[in-house]
C-alpha cells in the first residue's frame, strides 16, 4: 500500500508524452536539477462548476510557466494549448474535479551550470486544500528579505528561487507563527513566501508594487473584483508603518487562494475579518471559481 499525499496505487501522471503510473515514475539522481535547482514550475487549481471543471485562469499560468522557461533558455515541445488539452485529460484518466495541478520541467543529467540541453515535462494532479488553511494567520516578519530582480529573476517561478522562501517559511514556523512576510531590499513589504499582501486602511487596499515580488495571478484577479466593488487598489511601497496602521490584510495565491490575516508580529488587525474589504473579496473569490463557467476548460 502506497504512503502518499499525492499519489495512490492508481494515480496517473503525464511524463514526456506518456502516461505513466505516479508510483512506477523515477528519475535520474544526476539530474540537474536535483544538484543545482535549475527548472520551472505553475501551480493550477481545478474546480468544478456547474458546467464543468473548470481550470481557473490556465492560460495565464502556462504563459507564465513558458515566461520562466524561456528566461532559463529551456526549450520544451508543448504549446500553451497542448499543455492544457494535456491537463484536460491528466483530470479526466485520474477522476479530479476539484484539484491542485502540478506542471513541472526538470532537467536530463547534467553536472554543468549551462542549462542541460535536455528537459522533461511532468504534470500532476491532486486533492489539496487550502495551503495556508482557512485564514486568521499570524504573521511574523522574515529575516529572509525577497532577492531583487538583479539576483534572481523573480518573476519566472524557478524551482531553485524557493530555497529563499522556505528558510523564511521554515523560520516562521520555528517561532510559533503560522506563516513569514518578507521584506524588499529596499526594506519595505514585499509578499508571503508563496503568496501576495494586501492590506486595508481607510476602506482602500494596497499592494506591493516591489521590482521583488512575483505578482501573482490570484492578486491580479483579486484587484479586478475589488475594482467592481469600486475600492481602490494602491500598488505601491508599502512601509513599516503602513502595517502598524493597518486595518485589516490577506493574502493571495493559487494554493492559498484568499485568506485573512489576524497579527503582524503579535499586531493585532483593527477589524473584524467579516468587517473588512479581504473578506468580500475571498467571498466573491470563492463563489467564481466554482461558478463562473467563461473559463470552464477555456483558455483565458
Ligand atoms: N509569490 C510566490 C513566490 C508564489 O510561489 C506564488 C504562488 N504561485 C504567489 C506569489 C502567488 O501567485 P499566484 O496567485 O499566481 O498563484
Amino acid at each position: 500500500m502506497i504512503q502518499s499525499n499525492y499519489y495512490n496505487d492508481k494515480t496517473v501522471i503525464f511524463l514526456d508524452g506518456n502516461w505513466v503510473k505516479a508510483k512506477e515514475a523515477t528519475t535520474s539522481v544526476f539530474s540537474q536539477t536535483l544538484h543545482y535547482g535549475i527548472g520551472a514550475f505553475e501551480g493550477i487549481r481545478a474546480y468544478q462548476t456547474p458546467s464543468g471543471i473548470s481550470l481557473f485562469k490556465a492560460g495565464s499560468h502556462f504563459r507564465r510557466l513558458l515566461h520562466s522557461l524561456e528566461v532559463l533558455s529551456i526549450k520544451i515541445p508543448y504549446t500553451e494549448e497542448e499543455l492544457f488539452d494535456i491537463t484536460q485529460k491528466l483530470l479526466q484518466k485520474n477522476n479530479l474535479r476539484n484539484a491542485y495541478v502540478r506542471p513541472l520541467v526538470y532537467m536530463n543529467e547534467d553536472m554543468r551550470l549551462t542549462p542541460a540541453r535536455k528537459a522533461h515535462v511532468m504534470i500532476a494532479a491532486w486533492e489539496w486544500g487550502q495551503l495556508l488553511g482557512s485564514g486568521e494567520l499570524n504573521l511574523t516578519l522574515s529575516t529572509f528579505y525577497r532577492p531583487e530582480k538583479k539576483s534572481l529573476p523573480i518573476t519566472a517561478k524557478l524551482i531553485g528561487n524557493y530555497t529563499n522562501g522556505v528558510l523564511a517559511s521554515q523560520e516562521a514556523r520555528a517561532k510559533g507563527f503560522d506563516e513569514a512576510l518578507m521584506f524588499d531590499v529596499q526594506g519595505n513589504i514585499a509578499q508571503a513566501p508563496g503568496a501576495n499582501f494586501f492590506l486595508e486602511r481607510d476602506g482602500e487596499l494596497y499592494t506591493s508594487s516591489s521590482a521583488s515580488i512575483m505578482s501573482g495571478i490570484t492578486r491580479k484577479v483579486v484587484m479586478e473584483y475589488a475594482k467592481e466593488l469600486g475600492v481602490k487598489v494602491h500598488e505601491q511601497a508599502i512601509t513599516i508603518d503602513m502595517i502598524h496602521n493597518a486595518d485589516s490584510a490577506f493574502l493571495t495565491g493559487t494554493a492559498t487562494e484568499v485568506v485573512s490575516v489576524r497579527s503582524i508580529e503579535g499586531e493585532q488587525m483593527k477589524l473584524a475579518w467579516e468587517d473588512s474589504i479581504g473578506s468580500q473579496l475571498a467571498e466573491i473569490y470563492q463563489h467564481r471559481i466554482r461558478n463562473d463557467d467563461y473559463h470552464s476548460m477555456t483558455i483565458v
